[in-house]
């Protein structure tokens, strides 16, 4: 059969969804392929095909043991012969799957990573393997948002397999870099991409509010309508779920910490929408399949762009218009500072956790299309999506480019040693001692601010990161350098603007005056 008519009489669907044939007829022609598709995109289907028309087994890799059974019933359902291996078997069991295999009653095998580091890795390679899918390949990079270290060994594992087979890569977030990571190691030369714009999403950033006044303002809103509330702790989890019940909205909690009894229960009540709303943490979600998710609220920020975008991209599975919406307070970005510093990390790796933050703080600070600066992250174009926050704001654009100038010389003048707390205190005038025994009150620039606050300073020393005109280098204490858009400022050939609200005048006129 044809892999049209696979689709068709195993599958149930007319036609292929974009990337689909082309990842299928790389395989098909021995080309290892990786694929990037968003989320729901349907990236099964290009390895399950493939492996209904090669002969012996596909063997799937995939970090989620909970998923596995699924997804082999699922296969099994449609009488696709398909079994997992891992930890949760038995010893006899495992030795009984791996025979079915060898013998040719399965097709595809489900395996975790750790699986090939272990023992059985000789087990594996007594199998006629003639393809690998490589599920949420990015886990592979370091580079990534969600790297393990039991992917590592994965890339002289695969080569090692006497069976030299076909591999495919598959994930749903993979920026460029992650992109070539994930090809330089596991040897692959083709890349099946299809778009990751998302046009019922709207993105919003909501900046500087008080996040419980905001969620309880929101849920009334939209009430009765299903959303998914990410916050950074289970205690978060916790309260914020105690707080919205107290309301009186429908609400359920997922978290690491919770039994494996109610976090089933949870989610079932969540997807049955019993409860519509869902609080969690970050471990909630992946494999989720919910289709009339209209929001997805981030009342902290999440470490990096990918895993934002993965998270957001929960909402409007339907296709139906669905807000993603991150509650930004600079002081979540401190938070995630220290958890990264606390974490036992190397310093090179700790250096990557910071830098995919420092993203986050940019796209909560662009005055760019949303969507667009999504898309450009992942190294896509499209054009402003007119649904955004950023698109949808009307505020007049002010000329800032005197300001700029002030900021921008003053960290020429710092010597590009510094971080914006001081750049700020400088700049503000502050008598604060380090300042002092630095000698910085010596600079010219030092208090030509002084009429704004040391957090307006902040907040535009953001603003101008975010628009590239400063670079914030380094890790947990980044160093503000001036980039050579800012030396265009500096030198007088370029302008800034920047969209603010109208301050309310003082006073307002006498009305005997008139
Ligand atoms: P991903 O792994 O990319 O998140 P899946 O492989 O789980 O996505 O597919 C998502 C959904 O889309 C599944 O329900 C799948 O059956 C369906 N699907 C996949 N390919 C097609 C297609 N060609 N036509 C219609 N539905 C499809």
């Amino acid at each position: 059969m044809t892999p049209q008519e696979l689709l068709k009489s195993k599958f149930g669907y007319d036609q292929f969804r974009p990337g689909q044939e082309t990842a299928i007829n790389d395989i098909l022609a021995h080309q290892n392929v990786l694929t990037i598709m968003p989320t729901g995109g349907g990236k099964s289907i290009c390895y399950q095909i493939p492996a209904l028309m090669l002969d012996g087994v596909t063997l799937v890799i995939s970090p989620l043991i909970a998923l596995m059974k699924d997804q082999v019933d699922a296969l099994n359902e449609t009488g696709i012969p398909a079994t997992f291996v891992n930890s949760t078997l038995m010893f006899d069991e495992i030795n009984d799957r791996f025979e079915q295999a060898k013998n040719g009653e399965i097709k595809l095998l489900y395996v975790s990573p750790e699986r090939l580091d272990s023992g059985a890795f000789s087990q594996l390679a007594a199998l006629p393997i003639k393809l690998v899918a490589v599920d949420e390949a990015h886990c592979i990079s370091q580079w990534g948002h969600d790297f393990r270290p039991s992917y590592l060994a994965l890339t002289t594992h695969l080569h090692q397999l006497p069976s030299k087979p076909t591999i495919i890569a598959l994930t749903a977030t993979a920026t460029p870099r992650v992109a070539e990571d994930i090809k330089e190691r596991l040897g692959i030369s083709q890349e099946v991409k299809t778009g990751f714009e998302r046009d019922n999403l709207a993105f919003k950033v909501v900046k500087d509010q008080d996040s419980d006044t905001y969620l309880l303002d929101y849920l009334k809103l939209n009430s009765g309508q299903s959303g998914i509330i990410y916050a950074s702790t289970r205690k978060e989890v916790e309260r914020l779920t105690g707080l919205l019940k107290r309301h009186h909205v429908a609400v359920t909690m997922y978290h690491g910490g919770l039994s494996r009894e109610e976090r089933r229960q949870n989610q079932e009540d969540f997807l049955y929408d019993r409860a519509p709303v869902m609080v969690a943490t970050n471990a909630f979600g992946m494999g989720i399949d919910k289709s009339n998710v209209r929001f997805v609220i981030h009342d902290a920020v999440p470490g990096s762009l990918e895993a934002y975008y993965q998270e957001a991209g929960r909402a409007g599975r339907d296709g139906l218009p669905s807000e993603a919406i991150l509650l930004f307070k600079i002081a979540d970005v401190q938070t995630q500072h220290f958890f990264i510093e606390q974490s036992d990390r190397d310093e090179q790796s700790k250096q990557r956790e910071y830098e995919k933050l420092q993203m986050m703080v940019q796209y909560a600070n662009t005055e760019q299309c949303l969507q667009q600066f999504i898309l450009h992250y992942f190294g896509e174009t499209g054009p402003t999506c007119g649904r955004c926050s950023n698109c949808l704001d009307t505020r007049e654009s002010q000329d800032i480019t005197v300001d700029t100038q002030k900021v921008l010389s003053c960290v020429y003048r710092m010597n590009e040693r510094f971080g914006k707390t001081l750049v700020a205190q400088v700049l503000a005038g502050s008598k604060d001692q380090r300042i002092r025994q630095l000698h910085f009150e010596a600079l010219s620039t030092y208090g030509i601010m002084k009429k704004q606050s040391k957090r307006e300073i902040v907040e535009l020393i953001d603003y101008l990161t975010a628009a590239g005109y400063l670079m914030a280098d380094g890790g947990q204490y980044p160093v503000l350098k001036v980039t050579p858009l800012g030396a265009a400022v500096l030198k007088g050939t370029r302008k800034v603007s920047r969209k603010m609200a109208v301050k309310a005048t003082k006073s307002l006129p006498v009305n005997d005056e008139l």
